[in-house]
């Protein structure tokens, strides 16, 4: 018999369709998943999410064995734990005499590094639980001035099959974004997903947790699921109950009402649970028997096949140098706010609230609000990427970096924002109902009581002239600025510059 190799399962490979799994033999080789400190603490992730994956690698594990693999598993209690990926790696490689390691490509650049500094001899094979290879979306890039997402999607359309009628997209449109921006009603009842009353396993997860880590955010109420089984009918619950409205409310923000349309699938689809394929068909399944409108459909499988393979295509397209981009030269640290919730600011508190209460804030809250006052605050963009990759429950780096890098704080320099997402408090009134409750007033452009984002706003623009005042998508604010009286300039850019310092001294705006 050739002596075993490892099999290394990462918390957020937790398919049994991996490409190591496939690779390896049961009867040869020992399969390895080590929950870890070290992994733990690599940031202050959310207490949820520690317990999402630790719950859902052990149920992983129990049905591997059941299928027939041999599972040396790391509890993160167990006395004999060296708490970190390799020293776990290294501690089965000695128990069982392997000289070898098999792995899937990780989701995060200092765990490729670290596996592939191991005394061992290590094969890393590609992650093919995505519709889009790391080869295939090099190859889409090459000779491309500009990455746009939308011609990538429409690619993706036609190699996918999805939605398309012949040739042509169904509805003779790739897009009904014009369609997805409303206001969300108040008052509506709207059906609550499926949540899952933490089993046995999630409930002694969930208490080691709690007695080991002091993070921002609350363990309980936990409600993710953690198997397949659960997944799937995640997956079922949204199709049938609020992927109708998932359309018209998807960029839409109630006070109180955290979820809306949402499908709240994105951790269970980047650990693994579920594939992006199935979920995207389960949707178009919908739309074709004329239970969703068009519009719903083509906005839901836009995010999978479009953004969600796009910013993995990025992340790996521009390798571990991503990270520290910061293309606007921003240094400001990251408001308190972020972490304490104290703030006069409504839009800003409820974004904060929710993210430590359910780790999840839904996209527009992620780009718009908290995203939006980053950007415009000028806050180093190395904080908020360890902001968002630490209290979300579905922050990986392969899909956190670009969205937070990229999209939200434009500091890839324009790779993949033609445009820095950046608003006034106006687009936050439009498509919210916190500007009502708030201690500053949306129309106020200056002093006091003047909404911060409105401050904000025209002072990054001023600062950062040089660079967007001939971009095309932005002439139409600078000559908006450039029309306003001299005066009311001066006095914007003063309150500005007088937030920006109250922030400095840590003061809660
Ligand atoms: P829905 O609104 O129901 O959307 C459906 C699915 O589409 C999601 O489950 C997700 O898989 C996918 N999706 C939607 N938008 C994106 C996107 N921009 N990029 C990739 N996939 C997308 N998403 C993550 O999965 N992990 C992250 O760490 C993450 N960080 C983000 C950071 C910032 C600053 C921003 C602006 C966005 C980030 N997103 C991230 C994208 C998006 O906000 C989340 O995918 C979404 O809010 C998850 O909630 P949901 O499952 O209810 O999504
Ligand atoms: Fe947010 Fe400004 Fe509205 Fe207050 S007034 S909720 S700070 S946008």
């Amino acid at each position: 018999m050739p002596k075993p190799r490892l099999i290394l399962v990462l918390g957020d490979q937790l398919s049994p369709g991996l490409s190591a799994l496939r690779a390896a033999d049961p009867a040869r080789d020992l399969v390895v998943m080590a929950e870890g400190m070290g992994e733990g603490t690599s940031v202050p992730h959310h207490p949820q999410k520690i317990a999402l994956i630790l719950s859902a690698m052990r149920h992983f594990a129990k049905d591997l064995q059941a299928a027939g693999w041999r599972v040396a598993y790391s509890r993160l209690d167990d006395p004999a734990n060296g708490q970190t990926l390799v020293a776990e790696i290294l501690r089965r490689a000695s128990e069982v005499g392997a000289g070898a390691l098999l792995c899937t490509h990780p989701g995060e650049w200092r765990v490729l590094a670290d596996l592939q500094a191991l005394p061992l001899d290590v094969s890393v094979l590609p992650d093919d639980r995505f519709l889009c290879s790391h080869a295939e979306f090099a190859a889409w890039a090459e000779g491309r001035k500009e990455l746009r997402m939308e011609w990538f999607y429409r690619e993706m359309r036609r190699r996918t099959g999805l939605l398309m009628q012949g040739d042509t997209p169904a509805g003779g449109q790739w897009n009904f974004d014009a369609e997805n921006r409303k206001r969300a009603e108040r008052g509506l009842l709207r059906p609550q997903p499926l949540r899952f009353a933490p089993d046995a396993v999630t409930d002694e997860v969930l208490a080691l947790v709690e007695a080991r880590f002091a993070h921002f955010g609350t363990a309980r109420p936990f409600g993710w699921p953690v198997t397949r089984v659960q997944a799937l009918e995640a997956l079922a619950d949204f199709a049938a109950h609020r992927l109708p409205s998932f359309g018209a409310e998807q960029d839409a923000m109630l006070e109180g009402e955290p979820w809306l349309s949402h499908s709240l699938l994105s951790a269970a689809l980047n650990i693994g649970l579920l594939g992006p394929l199935e979920v995207c068909r389960a949707v178009e399944d919908a739309w074709r028997a004329g239970k969703v409108p068009l519009n719903a459909a083509e906005g839901f499988i836009r995010q999978i096949i479009g953004w969600r393979e796009y910013v993995r295509g990025i992340w790996a397209l521009k390798g571990p140098e991503y990270l520290g981009a910061n293309a606007l030269g921003h240094s400001r640290a990251l408001p308190a706010a972020y972490w304490d919730g104290e703030t006069r600011m409504a839009c800003l508190g409820a974004a904060v609230a929710q993210t430590r209460d359910l780790a999840y804030a839904h996209h527009i809250q992620r780009l718009m609000v908290t995203g939006n006052f980053a950007l415009l605050a000028g806050v180093d963009p190395a904080a908020v990427h360890e902001w968002y990759l630490s209290v979300y429950i579905d922050a990986f780096e392969w899909v956190e970096a670009p969205n937070t890098l990229g999209m939200s704080q434009w500091a890839d320099g324009g790779v993949v924002g033609s445009k820095p997402y950046v608003s006034s408090g106006a687009y936050i009134d439009r498509m919210s109902d916190h500007c009502r409750g708030c201690g500053y007033k949306v129309a106020e452009k200056t002093g006091e009581a003047a909404c911060p984002f409105n401050l904000l706003y025209w002072q990054f623009l001023d600062r950062h002239r040089a660079r967007f005042v001939r971009n095309p998508r932005m002439a139409q604010m600078y000559r908006t600025w450039d029309r306003m009286d001299a005066g009311h300039r001066a006095r914007v850019l003063a309150d500005a510059a007088m937030l920006l310092t109250r922030l400095d001294r840590g003061e809660a705006v």
